[in-house]
């Protein structure tokens, strides 16, 4: 448009010193500025009614906008006071009771409204104090079941401990000793047997590889056969530990003083209960690497 205008500009100013040089030609330069403008204006003139049609359409476009969200915005919150608020203006025309009973029951609604979230509020925090309570009870239940446990076992390993004093010394049937899971073999009172398991698990975690029971239960026969074939070795039958199913001998390293397994049997052992004998020592009466005994 500005291209436009200048030429109209100088157009003008041109007629204008024309006009005062030749005034008898007003007529025919006015013609001419006339129909100069009459070039220039209509695209002027048809550009600034697009314009102004625009921005009335957008002015028309843009009015809604503002109201049109407001109106579900100021929904909840106070709803309920600002219909508390409302009243109608005071007067004696009948006309307005059934007006006045619907404002009336429209508070009533609110009022309900307004109650039942408070309602909603209170069961939601005393659910929340329910679940807390249920996690507690949960956490003392899952304490005393622990203990409950432990409890079982302590009696369980009091009565194992006093479960073979009805049999003499190598003279306990089998279905009354206990095996282990490492050594298919291995026969012991049954407390002995769960902590050779325990010493078992120790040793395996560290050497790789289980520990290895040569003898375990000794029964009197056995005993009488061991004295035959070993002479002093063995113990007078019916005096082994071997017969009252408390001792072990083992192989796989431990029966050699000074090897790496029989220092970590030297100085791990005693945690599980299992011991080295004085008499079976290096400086002991008799001594026997590999015999190790149950004291629990
Ligand atoms: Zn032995």
């Amino acid at each position: 448009m500005a291209d436009v205008e200048i030429p109209e500009i100088v157009e003008r100013s041109r007629s204008a010193s024309r006009d005062a040089e030749r005034g008898e030609q007003d007529v025919v330069d006015t013609g001419t500025a006339q129909t100069t403008d009459a070039t220039v204006d209509p695209a002027d003139g048809a550009t600034a009614e697009d314009a102004a049609a625009a921005e009335a359409a957008a002015a028309a476009a843009e009015a809604p906008a503002p109201d049109a969200p407001a109106e579900p915005a100021p929904a909840e919150e106070d709803a309920s006071d600002r219909i508390a608020d409302v009243t109608l203006p005071p007067t004696t025309d009948p006309g307005t009771t059934p007006l006045r009973a619907a404002l009336d029951r429209v508070k009533e609604a609110a009022e309900v409204v307004s109650g039942t979230a408070d309602q909603k509020r209170a069961e939601a925090a005393a659910a929340q104090a329910a679940a807390e309570a249920a996690a507690q009870a949960a956490a003392q239940a899952a304490a005393e079941e622990a203990a409950r446990v432990a409890a079982e076992k302590e009696a369980q390993r009091a009565a194992w401990k006093v479960s073979l004093q009805g049999y003499a010394n190598g003279r306990i049937p089998d279905e009354a000793l206990c095996g282990v899971s490492f050594d298919g073999n291995a026969r012991l009172r049954c407390d002995a047997a769960e902590a050779l398991e325990a010493l078992n698990a120790a040793f395996a975690a560290h050497f790789g590889r289980p520990l290895y029971v040569t003898d375990s239960y000794r029964s009197y026969g056995a005993q009488v056969a061991c004295r035959a074939n070993k002479g002093g070795l063995c113990a007078a039958p019916g005096t082994s530990n071997h017969g009252w199913g408390l001792a072990v001998d083992l192989a796989g390293g431990v029966q050699g003083f000074g090897t790496a397994e029989h220092q970590w049997m030297r100085e791990n052992a005693a945690s599980f209960q299992w011991v080295h004998p004085a008499w079976a020592q290096a400086g002991g009466s008799k001594p026997e690497p590999w015999h190790w005994e149950y004291v629990g």
